[in-house]
């Protein structure tokens, strides 16, 4: 499997979060950043036409905010340059402040079948105290004009001032509306973003806080029907994300735009963070990657296990044998000792329990410990 991602890094206004590589006041900028995206998947195209893709995902930023002529003209573009399956699935994460019935219709036209909506929380006093454009009657508005569509809706946890009660009414909200996938995560606080002080104030909930909201979020969402397949993902039976989980079972994928990272051929590239640099590199003809690195054997060994158990389907120990030619206990001895508590096994399939799948950075710190130094390198 291969999935294709393209970032859109234009936003209205900049969340109070947010740590992504997005421009709040470049929106003018949007015509000759696509014109320039377009150049990057012809110049790529040659180089993969063997591979087919699965999936297509438009990220950002808010790609819902840009004309979306342009993301018509993208998705043409990557149907000139790449293969793509029949049965390709296509995501645009959209934000329910910018959209109307015109730029779903176009989207449709495009080809778009699934949609990742940010609702984050369905109480309007938080969505402001976290700067988000929308309140939840927007979000009401954006799945009607969604009815019958394959969406997805993130849910954030940890906010201020946030109660059980209130992550009830968001994910009942987003049920009633007809979301077939929920992302639920906790909200992460980067040094120097705005809501950073609100977290030295302590008026943020506390970790043990997070992961009860986190266990009442799971229990209703169960109630729902939606499975997690993933530790922040949960979905009605067939809706699972193809695109993540391409990711998690470590797939190759090509990224396009400023920030846009990819892994092919055993290499990890990513794209400068300047939307300056990125748009001079791609129009004097040159790749915009700034960081490129061939992935040693000891640290795919570790991607390998970090990405599988992450999801409910964990990791095949043949699959890894035949990818690597060893054992996953002849590699990672002492970790596997240390967390089998923690694990589970059907001779084959290695997973983490159920119930400490919340707490897999703990449990997979051991198998990054024992990572050989030179693999390190
Ligand atoms: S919409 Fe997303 S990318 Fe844009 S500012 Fe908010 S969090 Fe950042």
């Amino acid at each position: 499997m291969a999935g294709i991602y393209i970032h859109v890094p234009f936003c209205r206004h900049k969340c109070s979060y947010c740590d992504f590589v997005s421009f709040p006041d470049k929106i003018d900028y949007a015509e000759a950043y696509m014109a320039c995206l377009y150049k990057e998947l012809k110049m790529r195209g040659e180089e993969l036409k063997d591979y087919t893709f699965d999936t297509v995902y438009f990220g950002g930023g808010t790609p819902s905010y840009i004309p979306p002529k342009l993301i018509l003209g993208a998705m043409n573009r990557i149907r000139e340059c790449f293969t793509l399956t029949k049965d390709a699935e296509v995501t645009l994460e959209l934000n329910p402040g910018t959209i109307g019935e015109n730029k779903i219709k176009t989207y449709k036209q495009a080809g778009i079948n699934r949609f990742s909506i940010g609702l984050q929380t369905a109480i309007d006093s938080q969505l402001e105290d976290l700067g988000r454009i929308h309140n939840a009657r927007d979000y009401v508005y954006a799945t009607k004009l969604l009815s019958g569509e394959n969406f997805s809706t993130d849910v954030m946890l940890g906010l201020k001032g946030q109660t059980k009660e209130d992550i009830r009414k968001t994910i009942e909200l987003a049920h009633a509306c007809g979301s077939k996938h929920i992302s639920m995560y906790a909200l992460t606080v980067e040094d120097g973003a705005p809501i950073y002080t609100d977290y030295l104030n302590g008026e943020l909930p506390d970790s043990d806080e997070v992961a009860e909201f986190y266990d009442y979020g799971m229990g209703l969402l169960k109630e729902k029907g939606y499975e997690r397949y993933e530790v922040s993902n949960f979905a009605l039976q067939g809706y699972e994300s193809k695109h993540n989980l391409n990711y998690w079972k470590r797939g190759e994928y090509i990224g396009f735009g400023v920030s846009a990272s990819s892994f092919m051929r055993g290499k990890r590239f990513t794209n400068t963070f300047s939307l300056d640099e990125y748009m001079k590199c791609i129009i004097s003809g040159h790749y915009a990657a700034v960081t490129s690195e061939e992935v040693s054997k000891p640290i795919a060994k570790f991607e390998f296990l970090m990405l599988g158990l992450r999801t409910k389907y964990g990791v095949s120990a043949k699959e890894y044998e035949k990818q690597f030619g060893s054992k996953i206990g002849e590699d990672f001895p002492i970790a596997v000792k240390k967390s089998l508590q923690y694990l589970e096994s059907d001779g084959d399939k290695l997973k983490i329990k159920d119930e400490y799948l919340y707490v897999q950075n703990s449990i997979l710190m051991p198998f990054m410990e024992e990572i050989p130094e030179e693999g390190k390198e």
